[in-house]
């Protein structure tokens, strides 16, 4: 497996585009609390203590003064039962690195574009994901791929698409 290389942006990246996306994925992500408390995930019993918070990798964004790590915060509860540590689960799908609105951007790409390509679009939106990481997410993710095609099967603009997946809206004013 290749390690991570810090990328560069392409130099034909659109600057209105990567920065609309860096900036988005700033606004609405960086440093943001996730504070949801579940039951107990090893005796399910709903009473809990707050117990400070872990801070957890979103994603690695590509800006044009080098990689910058954006980091999300997820509350962490000690069960009133058991003393179960455990944390909120944020935006993130189980055993994956990444931040589930990323994940779905790599495998709506991944529906229509070979492993290096997702790989050279991202680098173009001014996100960091290797192909191999987009390679085991895929086979990870197959069925939710499928749904995912689905969203390009309706017709709408990629752009439009992208902006759903990764903001969760459906047009740049929003
Ligand atoms: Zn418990």
């Amino acid at each position: 497996m290749r390690k991570p290389i810090p990328k560069k942006l392409p130099r034909l990246a659109s600057i209105v585009l990567v920065s609309m996306i860096i900036n988005g994925i700033k606004k609405l992500y960086k440093d943001r609390l996730y504070d949801e408390p579940k039951i107990c995930p090893k005796c399910g019993c709903k009473d809990y203590i707050r117990k400070g918070k872990q801070h957890r990798l979103f994603c690695r964004l590509i800006t044009d003064k080098g990689p910058e790590d954006i980091y999300v915060y997820l509350k962490q509860y000690k069960c009133k039962r058991c003393n179960h540590r455990y944390a909120s689960n944020g935006p993130f799908y189980p055993s994956i690195s990444y931040g589930a609105p990323i994940v779905d951007t790599v495998l709506h790409l991944a529906s229509t574009n070979p492993y290096n390509k997702v790989e050279i679009l991202l680098m173009e939106m001014g996100i960091q994901v290797d192909r191999d990481t987009v390679k085991r997410w895929v086979i990870l993710f197959k069925r939710r791929v499928i749904k995912a095609a689905g969203i390009w099967a309706d017709k709408k603009p990629l752009g439009v698409n992208m902006l759903h997946l990764l903001f969760g809206v459906e047009n740049v004013k929003k």
